[in-house]
């Protein structure tokens, strides 16, 4: 037997002249998730529906919770328009699941959009309602905050189904553009490039090494975080650069409280002209007001300075607690808490500026001279394409 998926769309639903084109995105992206499996996807009336065979459920179950763009997603069964049909399905799908849970409370909820139906929305609620309490007398209604609903859609043909498990949401993958992200192997950074991923955005990513101060696992442990943040934007192209000498230059030149500060400067100079030379519109950190020196207003306003393009930091008013939540949700944490170094080993100064001026800090950066070495950094980067991390990979 086939399973039959009822998708729901999240915010998709707002979007008025874009639609079809946000909707195209969505059905081309779970086409591509879907690859090597028998399948269908239709899409009718603002619902999508996707059809696969029995044997391919678990990839299309990973699949759909991976989805950017929508809320929820549901197993349904799928009947002919007839009230006889629809209460055995719901009688059915309730025993199968959440009575056989021990759930007490239930609603029935009906949307008729084929108004031909003979029974309104509500008479359809009160007549299933009716029949599943009937042939369980343990349990009872509650509309307000019931232990399980049951849904019953009629539209061509009336679609049943019992519970619904929740989505990533956040907009189709790619709609919004691409980003540059800059990955370090941190907590944070993944996180953000996750989060950037579900408003929409495809990613690239840059990671600064300072080898052979870090070590080669420092960049396979990047890699593996990418492939984690890859199951839901898709594939990500990693540009991996080569950061020592431009380090080791800040560390001879620079003041020592300052040597963070300049470093980020330059990575967000790299990542500049790498995000526009591979087409991305944005960059994309982990940064956290005030978490550390760093990441102060006036640290970020000079490290910031070194690109025009828009720095997206979604995680700028998040404490750490909530950012490692989602880190433990989506897998990272468990990788980035490896305890290989970043390259900022090289230094960390006792006592980093916390309130830098822009124009001191901005002729200490032009001091560095660093243009030339910049530029052997990038033409030295290496590229290497992320794949998602497979199911069975956690
Ligand atoms: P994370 O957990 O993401 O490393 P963090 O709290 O450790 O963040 P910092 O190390 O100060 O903070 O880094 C701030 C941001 O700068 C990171 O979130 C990341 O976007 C970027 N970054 C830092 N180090 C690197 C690196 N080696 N390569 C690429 N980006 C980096
Ligand atoms: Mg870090």
């Amino acid at each position: 037997m086939d399973r039959l998926y009822l998708l729901k769309l999240g915010e998709l639903t707002l979007k008025g002249e874009n639609r079809d084109s946000f909707e195209a995105r969505l059905k081309r992206d779970l086409k591509r998730r879907l690859e090597g499996l028998v399948h269908r996807i239709d899409m009718r009336n603002g619902r999508f529906f996707l059809k696969v065979e029995e044997a391919g459920a678990a990839q299309a179950e990973f699949a759909l919770e991976h989805l950017p763009g929508i809320a929820g997603w549901a197993l349904a069964r799928a009947l002919p328009k007839d009230m006889g049909a629809i209460i055995t399905a719901s009688l059915e799908m309730a025993s199968l699941g959440p009575i056989a849970e021990g759930k007490k409370s239930f609603k029935a909820e009906a949307r008729r959009a084929d108004k031909s139906f003979p029974l309104n929305s509500q008479e359809i609620c009160i007549e299933v309602g009716h029949q599943v309490l009937e042939a369980n007398p343990g349990l009872r209604v509650d509309v307000h905050n019931p232990d399980f609903t049951i849904n019953i859609e009629i539209r061509e043909r009336a679609y049943i189904y019992v519970g619904e498990s929740k989505a990533s949401r956040g907009l189709p993958a790619g709609s919004s553009g691409k980003g540059m992200l800059l990955l370090s192997g941190g907590i944070d950074s993944p996180v953000a490039g996750y989060l950037m991923g579900l408003r929409g955005l495809f990613l690239d990513a840059v990671h600064f090494h300072a080898y052979p101060y870090t070590s080669k696992e420092a960049q396979e442990k990047v890699e593996r975080l990418a492939a984690i943040v890859a199951r839901w934007t898709g594939s990500i192209r990693l540009h991996i650069v080569p950061f020592t000498e431009a380090q080791m230059r800040i560390k001879e030149v620079a003041r020592e409280n300052e040597t963070t500060l300049l470093m980020r400067a330059a990575m967000m100079e790299v990542a500049d002209r790498l995000a526009k030379d591979n087409g991305c519109a944005c960059l994309i950190t982990g940064e956290s007001l005030g978490q550390v020196a760093s990441q102060t207003m006036e640290s970020m306003r000079f490290t910031g300075s070194t690109t025009d393009l828009p720095v997206f930091r979604p995680l700028v008013g998040q404490d750490k607690e909530y950012t490692m939540g989602i880190a433990r949700r989506i897998g990272s944490y468990r990788v980035s808490i490896e305890p290989f170094e970043d390259c900022c080993v090289l230094f960390s100064p006792k006592h980093p500026l916390l309130r830098p001026s822009l124009q001191i800090e901005r002729e200490a950066y032009r001091a560095l001279e660093l243009g030339p070495i910049l530029e052997k950094a990038i033409a030295q980067t290496e590229r290497k394409r992320i794949y998602p991390l497979p199911m069975e990979g956690l």
